[in-house]
């Protein structure tokens, strides 16, 4: 377990995660009945932009950065309203201005969204980012930080009193076999709870083995997302990466048509994204 998200904090795969995070969480609290949430790869909770890990690899500035320097004048509303919640989270770290300070992680994002009475789990198996993810929320008794195992909390939190539920599976993808473990642990989590909304992020290096993980999705009602920088990424830098979102709420896929072509127009030449729905989805609604 080496990966840690603070290199990567703001990148173009948090742009693609977390602004689709922030619309579902929108969508699925608009209803008048109590949310579950489940991060399973939660992260530390919130991340210095100015720090040394943020500043070696500088890939907050290519994503996040060109996305806050852009007017806000036409930019998609899925958009604006996720940069909204970046800049509220950064708010409370220094004077606001154009350049960022602190970027939100998925349990912050998740955090400034639920409402009294919803219900959130966040679990982190690291204990360097536990221990940060602990302190991120200490006090705050609306947020349960678990340093353990995501994949066994899907088994062990599915179904939820609440019969509604957000699960972000968020895995950093560093085992071989992470593709097939991924696929269990959503196949289980299906038969738990086949309602739920499954948003499930994945890297798109081995062409083959995304294939296959979303072959295995066949028979589910998704909607697969994926950003693309292009051919001039640097040599073994992540080019491509996707979400799945599985029994996505009405509404989330027209706001992510506008969001993601207007997100990857912005990160360079060449880039590009793509939205497909499954072949089981239902046709879209007037
Ligand atoms: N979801 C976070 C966000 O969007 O801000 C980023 C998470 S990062 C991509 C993946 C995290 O999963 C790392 O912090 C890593 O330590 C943690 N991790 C790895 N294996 C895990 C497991 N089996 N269960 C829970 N956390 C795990």
């Amino acid at each position: 377990m080496n990966y840690r998200h603070g290199y990567h904090a703001g990148n173009f795969a948090d742009l693609l995660k977390h602004s689709a995070l922030c619309e579902l969480l929108r969508l699925l609290t608009a209803k008048d009945k109590k949310l579950f949430v489940l991060d399973t790869h939660a992260g530390a909770g919130g991340y210095d932009l100015a720090g040394a890990k943020a500043r070696r690899t500088g890939e907050a500035e290519a994503g996040i950065g060109r996305l806050m320097a852009e007017s806000r004048t036409g930019m998609p509303a899925a958009v604006a309203r996720y940069l909204a919640a970046v800049q509220a989270y950064d708010r409370k770290f220094g004077p606001p201005g154009g350049v960022l300070h602190r970027y939100p992680g998925s349990p912050r994002l998740v955090r400034a969204a639920l409402r009294p009475g919803d219900r959130f789990i966040a679990c982190e198996k690291h204990p360097e980012e536990a221990l940060l993810l602990k302190r991120e929320f200490a006090g705050d008794q609306a947020v349960e930080v678990r340093q353990a195992d995501g994949y066994h909390a899907i088994k062990s939190t599915l179904p939820p009193v609440e019969r509604r539920a957000l699960v972000l599976i968020d895995p950093p993808f560093e085992a071989t076999d992470e593709f097939e473990v991924l696929a269990r642990a959503v196949r289980h989590g299906l038969r738990r709870f086949a309602t739920g909304c499954y948003a499930i992020w994945y890297p798109v290096k081995d062409e083959p083995a995304v294939e296959a993980f979303i072959q295995s999705l066949a028979e589910t009602h998704y909607l697969r997302m994926e950003l693309d920088l292009g051919p001039r990424t640097p040599e073994g830098k992540l080019a491509a990466c996707g979400l799945v979102v599985i029994n996505p709420p009405w509404k989330f896929e027209e706001a992510m048509r506008e969001a993601l072509p207007w997100i990857a127009a912005r990160l360079g030449d060449g880039a590009r994204s793509s939205l497909v729905a499954s072949p089981a989805s239902p046709p879209p609604q007037a």
